[in-house]
């Protein structure tokens, strides 16, 4: 995926929200999976990058009032210690987003974990507005994995923040408190590490939210798990953004029940892709493939399972001795 280059002068507006959730069972007049979540509350802390640091700049928090899930999710309550009544104290979502946007320029948004931008864009598709953010994207969590030496693993804001000894003078799981925390950690990378090198990182990791970057396959009911394997073949033969032929970056190897390769379009990017055979109650094999726009943990993912599979072949490490955590998502 085409990722943004960082120079100095480049904007990084750390961002987190919190939203509110359907209450189940309850009839809404509309489809639940258009909106599974209502944004109430949005935190961002404005950096910008200069010679080998990360300068604050400005920041920005808002409260927002529901207008389809207007009482607080029990869930919710319970994480972000919120009350009902909190909820009347907000503005308009389309306000909200318009000052939000407007405070974001051409920064870089950065949040922890993936979730928050297809959040934002759910919220602005239902709410009829452009959804479409015009900004690149950053997941520090694995870049924090990355630097931490915990790569395939994923870890709270809160761990990263004992992980550097930061203050927790506020509660976590606020917007506004999370987006502190995860700039706190963010400028900590930097202070830990060559500054090349973390620039060297984020800028082949930033996606582009506006365009599809995962894209799966499931193939039709074969009789042995080889023949399943083979259907895959196709799908992993062009871009799904502009149907190019795609290079071989890491030739497809099998590894237990799953292959995975990467691979690589010459205008989007390299595309990490994991294929597995799984049996149907029928007891017949299919073929379940993702293909995906690789972030840092897809490099770390497929680069440890070839070298497993360099060492022990298709069968990989004896069980026995295995202590990995396989956090494959
Ligand atoms: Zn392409």
């Amino acid at each position: 995926m085409l990722s943004r280059k960082i120079t100095d002068g480049t904007e990084f507006v750390v961002f987190d929200m919190e939203w509110n959730q359907p209450m189940p069972g309850k009839e809404y007049p509309f489809e639940v999976s258009r909106l599974t979540g209502e944004i109430i509350e949005i935190g961002a802390l404005k950096y910008i990058y200069d010679n080998g640091e990360l300068i604050y700049k400005d920041s920005f928090s808002t409260d927002i009032t529901p207008v389809k899930y207007t009482k607080l999710h029990y869930h919710v309550k319970k994480v972000t210690h919120k009350k009902n009544a909190d909820l009347m104290n907000g503005i308009p979502f389309k306000d909200a987003y318009t000052s939000f946007r407007k405070f974001c320029g051409d920064a870089i948004l950065v949040g922890w974990g993936s979730s928050d931008p297809s959040m934002l864009k759910m919220n602005l598709e239902f709410f009829d507005m452009n959804p479409r953010l015009d900004l690149f994207f950053l997941d520090l969590q694995p870049i924090f994995s990355l630097f931490a030496g915990l790569q395939g693993t994923q870890r709270s804001v809160e761990a990263a923040v004992d992980y550097y000894n930061i203050d927790k003078n506020e509660i976590f799981h606020s917007a506004t408190a999370d987006a502190h925390y995860t700039g706190a950690v963010f400028e900590e990378i930097f202070k830990h590490n060559k500054p090349s090198a973390v620039i060297s990182a984020i800028s082949s990791s930033s996606i582009d939210p506006d365009v599809p970057s995962d894209f799966s396959f499931v193939g039709p009911e074969c009789l042995d798990g080889a023949s399943a394997f083979a259907t895959s073949g196709n799908f992993m033969k062009n871009c799904p953004l502009c149907n190019a032929r795609l290079n071989v970056k890491i030739a497809p190897f099998r590894i237990r029940k799953s292959q995975y390769a990467l691979l690589e379009c010459r205008e989007h990017g390299e595309l990490f892709s994991r294929t597995r055979v799984k049996k149907n109650r029928e007891g017949n094999y299919y073929a379940a493939s993702v293909l995906r726009f690789a972030t840092q943990n897809d490099y770390w993912l497929v680069a440890s399972k070839k070298e497993e599979f360099d060492k022990y072949g298709e069968k990989g490490k004896p069980a026995e001795k295995t202590e990995e955590s396989d956090n494959e998502t």
